[in-house]
């Protein structure tokens, strides 16, 4: 079987950033028992699966959210020691947490390494410029988040930083700042996003009021463009859309999403595909809790047909280096659909694709940028 992941989500922030449009609680505190009811729903879809067995051997182990480092170590200790008894993690690759550089400290880095088996640690710094961190309501300032990143990178090897592009405020000195003083700690990978202006954020109300504006595309382009080169000159390979790391660490949990591998997700609103079907849990705390409390299954089902994971194929590939292997579509989903992905691939424009990839397409670093919209062409619909 592919590499399997497994995902916990935590939907816990103490404060909401403005241009957030993720589910999450900043009220909630029982901690101990959301932890009890992932466990429980680890364990009810292990006995009720006819997919994932006891015997399926899990590669990565991923703590997103949210907010996961608010969860206190001993319950993230109490976690990991029932996942080793209902999952067979001997062959465990990577195990990450997502974290706010305002939980980290020196006793919290010794817990972390002395009571969980994490090897990996995703800091969301976003910015090292405090206007910006200020407008955006993050808890940090660019202080706390170097003496986080301090700490961690004196503690773990594999650590990866969060950067967004396109923020109010924002200008390319300091763009270009936030990108070095990132590469002063020698992250063994970066992660930077095009800010987006989600529906229903503070943000997208201060717009709509003109209370603040966002840069133009014509900025946030040049802002990728230039990040891209920095990290080339620093030996970071850019393997995803907003992905970027030091040869042999890449994300292995994320990019087994990229590769259509199959995944099992924990906890309120967290997400799960066995190849065959997703699931989504209700995105309310509450109403997860007392589904999974009841024995109740907290899922949404969807069987996955062959066109649709042929467009995610497609979808999921053309943002990454990898781009979309020709072989692959030929063996998983015939000649057909081979005859269509060529098709539609003569008519991406040359200026978008690597040159000299044989039997795949693979987009260059113009072409990323324009990945959904190439991908929707080649949409079965
Ligand atoms: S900490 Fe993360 S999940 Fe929470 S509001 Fe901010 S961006 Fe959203």
């Amino acid at each position: 079987m592919s590499p399997v992941g497994l995902y916990f989500h935590f939907p816990f922030c103490k404060s909401r950033c403005i241009y957030c449009a993720f589910y999450s609680q900043t009220q909630y505190t029982d901690f101990q028992h959301y932890v009890e009811c992932i466990i429980h729903e680890a364990k009810a879809t292990m006995s009720s699966s006819d997919v994932f067995t006891e015997h399926t051997k899990i590669d990565t182990v991923y703590l997103g959210g949210g907010t996961p480092s608010l969860i206190p170590v001993k319950l993230l200790s109490y976690l990991f020691t029932e996942l080793y008894s209902t999952f067979d993690l001997s062959n465990i690759e990577e195990i990450t947490i997502e974290v706010n550089p305002d939980d980290v400290n020196e006793e919290w880095i010794r817990q972390i390494k002395s009571f969980t088996p994490i090897n990996r640690i995703s800091i969301g710094v976003q910015s090292f410029n405090d206007d910006e961190l200020k407008m955006m309501n993050r808890r940090h300032n660019a202080d706390k988040a170097c003496k986080a990143i301090e700490i961690i990178s004196q503690n773990f090897d594999n650590f990866s930083i969060d950067l967004i592009y396109g923020l109010p405020l924002q200008t390319s000195e300091s763009w270009e700042a936030s990108i070095n003083k990132a590469l002063a700690f020698n992250p063994k990978h970066i992660s930077a996003y095009s800010l987006s202006i989600e529906n229903g954020t503070p943000l997208a109300k201060m717009i709509s009021e003109e209370k603040i504006t966002v840069p133009d595309e014509d900025f946030t382009i040049r802002c990728y463009h230039r990040l891209n080169e920095i990290l080339r000159e620093h030996g970071y390979l850019h393997y995803e859309i907003s992905n970027y790391c030091l040869p042999n660490y890449h994300s292995r949990h994320n990019s087994n999403y990229w590769k259509d591998f199959p995944y099992i997700g924990m906890g309120a609103g967290a997400h799960s595909y066995d190849c065959k079907s997703r699931h989504w849990n209700v995105k309310d705390i509450k109403k997860y809790m007392e589904k999974i409390d009841n024995c109740l299954d907290a899922a949404e089902h969807e069987i996955i047909t062959q066109d649709m994971k042929y467009n995610e194929y497609i979808m999921l590939g053309l943002r990454t280096s990898h781009g979309i292997d020709y072989q692959y579509i030929n063996d998983y989903f015939g000649k057909e659909k081979l005859n269509h992905t060529i098709e539609s691939a003569n008519k991406v424009s040359r200026q978008f694709i690597m040159p000299d990839c044989h039997n795949a397409l693979i987009l260059n670093e113009e072409g990323m940028l324009f990945a959904d919209g190439i991908a929707s062409d080649f949409f079965i619909i």
